[in-house]
């Protein structure tokens, strides 16, 4: 098997080409990235001499690049997860998302289906996964309702709006040229290798530099968190064992305050940094809220546990320990994320709020 992973050096992304890369090792992994501010081949570093592994520095809104390497590579599966990926830089930038999450993965669907249709078996044992989000369905108001698969596509910010569009292509793909397709769409995830900009992994940081923990609005918006190494098992069933054709919803019945969270932090933080309880807490300063921000996301994971077996593997404290266990024995890592262009993006998005 030639696996084509796209957004392999970003956060989900390279725990996915880790899980890969050490699970099957008679295949022949390759991760095409373009390598933006998101992506770092740091967050691969234990894996990048692996026989099985190559990594292509490319850029998905480049459609001859794409169809070239196709026509070199063979590839029989990809799994594409490379986007744009933060709402807040959606608010002021959507170009850029509608450049890769809409015209990137149309550009890699032809760049498959033209090179699959021309092979001696056709698409006969291919598969192309779309990696999706939770967001494409907006917001939820009712406590007792949960998205599933059949809940009607309803995105609120730029960032969902493209990644909705995305989802559109692959399924219209499925339909108009038989392309064999299947989705997922999955709540919030965190973990390792987190970049600073979300939420978690920024309250980490600011916790261990003493700055203000901007929390957007009341801090009332609930989001349904699973750790990222399950996300990418899940990503490992849909890929193997999913249904062709059909989209698997991906969370781990998990919601949070945003507050709540927050507040979970600054006491683990504390106990971590053998600070005063409360201390971390007294940082939390509220800021406008992000326009547009949707309440509430709440996903029925309930196809992907009965049809796939797949569940999830941590309880949401052990995750979160595990999390800031990993950020504050990696300062390395964490340093070379938020020097530079870090900086001058922090400031535009906190301080005047
Ligand atoms: P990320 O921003 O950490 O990583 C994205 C990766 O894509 C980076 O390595 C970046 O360099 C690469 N990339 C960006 N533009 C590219 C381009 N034009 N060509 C090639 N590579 C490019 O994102 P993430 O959080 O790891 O998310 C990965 C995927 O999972 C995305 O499709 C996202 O929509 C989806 N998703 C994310 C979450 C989440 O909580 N983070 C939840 C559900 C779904």
């Amino acid at each position: 098997m030639n696996l084509l992973i796209t957004g392999g050096a970003g956060f989900i992304g390279s725990h996915v080409v880790r899980l890969f890369v050490t699970k099957y090792p008679e295949y022949q992994i390759y991760n095409l990235d373009a390598l933006t501010y998101a992506g770092n081949l740091a967050n691969l570093s234990d894996i990048e001499h692996a026989p099985n592994y190559t990594f292509i520095k490319g850029d998905i809104t480049d459609a001859k690049f794409l169809e070239d390497m196709f026509a070199e590579m063979s590839f029989d599966g990809v799994i594409h997860l490379a986007a744009e990926s933060h709402v807040d830089r959606s608010i002021t930038d959507p170009m850029s998302f509608v450049m890769t999450n809409v015209v990137g993965t149309v550009n890699l669907l032809n760049a498959a289906k033209n090179s699959w249709k021309d092979s001696a078996s056709g698409f006969d044992g291919k598969r192309f996964y779309h990696v999706s989000t939770d967001e494409v369905y907006g917001s939820l108001h009712n406590p007792e309702d949960f998205f599933t698969e059949e809940t009607a596509y309803d995105p609120q910010s730029p960032y969902s709006a493209s990644k909705a569009a995305s989802d559109h292509f692959v399924r219209a793909y499925g339909n108009t040229y038989k392309l064999p397709v299947v989705l997922s769409n999955c709540s919030n995830n965190y973990g390792p290798n987190h970049f600073p900009e979300k939420l978690i992994p920024l309250m980490i940081h600011n916790i261990q530099t003493n700055k203000p923990l901007p929390v957007y609005g009341k801090g009332e918006n609930v989001r349904d968190w699973l750790f990222v190494v399950d996300h990418a098992r899940a990503i490992d069933a849909v890929f193997h064992t999913g249904q062709l054709g059909e989209t698997y919803n991906i969370g781990g019945f998990n919601e949070w305050k945003n507050i709540d969270l927050v507040h979970l932090l600054c006491q683990i933080m504390d106990r971590k940094l053998g600070r005063p309880e409360g201390t971390s807490a007294q940082l939390i300063t509220y800021v406008t809220d992000r326009a547009g921000h949707d309440l509430r996301y709440a996903i029925d994971a309930h196809k992907i546990m009965n049809e796939l077996g797949w569940q999830p593997s941590l309880q949401f404290e052990e995750g979160l320990e595990k999390t800031v266990d990993w950020f504050l024995s990696n300062q390395e890592w964490l340093d070379n994320v938020t020097s530079g262009n870090y900086q001058s993006y922090y400031q535009g998005m906190y301080a005047n709020r």
